[in-house]
């Protein structure tokens, strides 16, 4: 018997109401329990497990036949020793239908006015170099939270809702009609509570009944490296409280990344071109370039193809779901000259003719060689 007294203890105590609590005290005790350790809202095992410890404890006091066989000494969840969660016939679907509404048209009994929050989808445009590196940005919202005068109850202070009097309680109503089999019972939600088995007599004037207010309200959001346009970053609980107090919703954070007039994005990776004259590139030459980490020069030896391109390891953006960077790569686009002057032409037929080029119109190249370019290329579309 020394197991079954210890669970005796633990079921009130789990709920932190006193052993003659009355039935609404009881449920109080559980809806504010569980807006806190909903898995939606607090998601970590440790508040899983409590929740599972309170819903239990809930189940049995709240049904008044249960509670006196606890009281008793009995276990009436089905002779489950010492353990909370997990036993034979603990429906804990019913129980959340009850309390958050979901599926409740099966279920027995008044429905709950408690619902979870909507979840709510916000755009949150941020700059290349943002989405890069990561940033903190503060976003304001409207949404609903908790009306403060009712703590979500709806009714006004000092009042209390009334049992309905044309259910009595029951959120339901029965009607028996007659038709050629004979006479058919017919239950249906209480039109009078709609359902719930009370009514809220005088709402409370905050909230004009809904348990919630509307504000408006700054949030920091972290944005981490290497989001891209689409990327939703979750944060739970965020979005606007549900009715007659319930948990709050999720605030979903849509990335758009602004393009940039430079580089564009591939994975983790960045690309940029830069143009060089012909005779620089001939010649060799050197660019400087501005990456998002600052200015950077790259040294191009000279005969460079147009196509070239020079990887900058590290320097492309952060790794959205792992440690380190992309890399920058700058691909060379080589300039023919458009518009020559008489001269100009003159001295490029001179210097075609010292390389014996007058007649060569074009050499075909190799499989290989266009095959490594094609790949490169392949790499910026
Ligand atoms: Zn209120
Ligand atoms: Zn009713």
């Amino acid at each position: 018997m020394g197991k079954n007294s210890k669970m005796a203890a633990d079921y009130y105590s789990v709920l932190g109401v006193s052993r003659d609590a009355t039935g609404e005290e009881i449920k109080r005790a559980y809806r504010k329990l569980a807006r806190e350790l909903h898995p939606d809202v607090n998601p970590d095992p440790d508040t899983q497990e409590r929740f599972k410890q309170v819903t239990a404890a809930y189940e049995v006091l709240s049904d008044p036949s249960k509670r006196q066989m606890y009281d008793l000494g009995g276990d009436p969840r089905g002779g489950q020793g010492g353990g909370f969660g997990g036993a034979p016939g603990f429906d804990f679907g019913d129980i959340m239908d009850a309390f958050f509404g979901q599926g409740a048209s099966g279920s027995r009994g008044p429905r709950s006015r408690v619902r979870r929050g909507q979840d709510a989808l916000i755009q949150l445009e941020v700059d290349l170099s943002e989405a890069v590196f990561g940033a903190t940005r503060d976003i304001t919202v409207d949404t609903a939270v908790n009306c403060e005068t009712c703590e979500g109850e709806g009714t006004a202070p000092g009042t209390d809702r009334m049992t309905c009097t044309l259910c009595k309680g029951a959120g339901e109503v029965q009607t028996v009609q007659r038709s050629f089999l004979g006479q058919v019972m017919t239950t249906r939600p209480c039109p009078q509570c709609g359902g719930f088995g009370n009514v809220v007599v005088t709402p409370c004037p905050e909230c004009a009944g809904d348990g919630r207010v509307r504000t408006r309200r700054t949030l920091t959001i972290k944005v981490p490296a290497g989001v891209e346009t689409g990327t939703r970053i979750q944060l739970q609980g965020k979005s606007e409280v549900g009715q007659g107090g319930g948990p709050a919703g999720d605030l979903y954070v849509e990335v758009v990344v602004r393009e940039h007039p430079v580089f564009t994005r591939s994975g983790d990776d960045l690309l940029c071109q830069v143009k060089i004259p012909i005779t620089a590139a001939a010649l060799g030459t050197s660019i400087d370039i501005d990456t998002l980490d600052g200015p950077e020069t790259i040294s191009l030896r000279p005969g460079i193809q147009s196509g070239y391109v020079q990887t900058l390891k590290g320097k492309g953006a952060g790794r959205l779901r792992s440690s380190g960077r992309g890399d920058l790569h700058v691909e060379v686009i080589v300039m023919t000259p458009t518009k020559l002057d008489a001269q100009q032409e003159e001295l490029l037929r001179q210097f075609a003719n010292l390389r014996g080029e007058e007649d060569r119109q074009s050499v075909v190249a190799d499989a290989q060689e266009s095959g490594i370019f094609s790949r490169i290329r392949d790499a910026f579309k």
